[in-house]
This record gives C-alpha cells, sequence and structure tokens, in this order.
C-alpha cells in the first residue's frame, strides 16, 4: 500500500497502537526523572498527537496532577473545545477512577494502556467506570500495549525508593 495514502486514510494502521504508547512511555520516563510515579500519557487526535503530559502529583503538591487529566486538559486547549470525541489517550497505567471519570465527561473515544490495575484501574480493572450503564457516554478500552514495559517502569520506580528508605533509615540509625 502507498505509504502517504495509507497515511491520510488511516495514520493508526501505519503507526498503530505501540507507536503512541512509546510516545507515553517516554514521558512516564520524565517522570521517573523528576521522582515523579512514572505514568506518562499522549493525547492523538486524526493520527496526531496534540497533547503530552506526566504525572506531577509531588511537583504539583495536586492529587488530581495525574499524567491522564494534564493530557486532557492540554488536549481540550489544543483543540478548542471540551469535547474529545475524536480523540484517543494512550496511557502506561490503567486510569484510576478520577481520570476514568474526567474521560467519560470529556467524551474521550477511546483509552488505550498498557500495565492494567486490578486494585484500582477505572477501565475494568477494579471499576469499569469507561463502561458504567448510568453514564452518558462510554469510553472504548485496549489495554496490554506494550504492557511489559509500562510495568517494569513502575516496578523498577518503587524499587528503587524501597531501596533508598531502607539505606536512609539505616543511616539515620548509625
Ligand atoms: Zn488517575
Amino acid at each position: 500500500m502507498d505509504f502517504l495514502k495509507a497515511m491520510q486514510e488511516d495514520p493508526l494502521i501505519v503507526f498503530g497502537d505501540e507507536y503512541f504508547m512509546k510516545a507515553a512511555l517516554r514521558q512516564a520516563e520524565l517522570a521517573s526523572e523528576k521522582e515523579e510515579v512514572p505514568v506518562g500519557a499522549v493525547a492523538v487526535h486524526e493520527g496526531r498527537i496534540i497533547a503530552r503530559a506526566y504525572n506531577q502529583v509531588e511537583m504539583l503538591k495536586d492529587a488530581t496532577a495525574h499524567a491522564e487529566m494534564l493530557v486532557i486538559t492540554s488536549a481540550a486547549n489544543a483543540l478548542g473545545d471540551w469535547r474529545l470525541d475524536k480523540v484517543d489517550i494512550y496511557v502506561t497505567k490503567e486510569p484510576c477512577a478520577m481520570c476514568a471519570g474526567a474521560m467519560v465527561n470529556s467524551r474521550v473515544r477511546r483509552v488505550i494502556f498498557g500495565m492494567s490495575d486490578p486494585r484500582s484501574g477505572g477501565a475494568g480493572g477494579a471499576l469499569a467506570i469507561t463502561s458504567f450503564p448510568g453514564m452518558l457516554h462510554k469510553v472504548e478500552v485496549s489495554s496490554g500495549v506494550l504492557e511489559e514495559e509500562c510495568k517494569e517502569l513502575i516496578q523498577d520506580f518503587f524499587r528503587r525508593r524501597r531501596l533508598e528508605n531502607g539505606s536512609s533509615k539505616t543511616g539515620k540509625l548509625s
């Protein structure tokens, strides 16, 4: 198939979910470098990334500053519309209840995530907010895209943090 023609018809065929998840992973790496829990997200509109964000809860001292919340606001700014019904959000970890709710309210078309969160995920892991029958909008969900890479980043982060906490404790004791 002609590359340019295929691009115009459906950029996703050319780039695919993994391409955009890699961009979300790069955001998560930025979070990790800043000692934030490494979750990253990008918003894609008609095959183009229109917004990127990573978790900034510590930096902004704001419990709502999850990557998905920031990327939703940024995507709405980019489009000049709060309705994101042609926007897909790629995020490295399953969105929590708050972020899944925000995706419903902003009418996000599809959410694609890497690592599942069976304990508190809001996109089917623990709760299915994205497809809750009473909601005005349902968000299509795809999971498990580059799951291992997404999971590894988070596990490494917490492993490192545990080690650091451990060594600082010993430091205080000695
Ligand atoms: Zn969240």
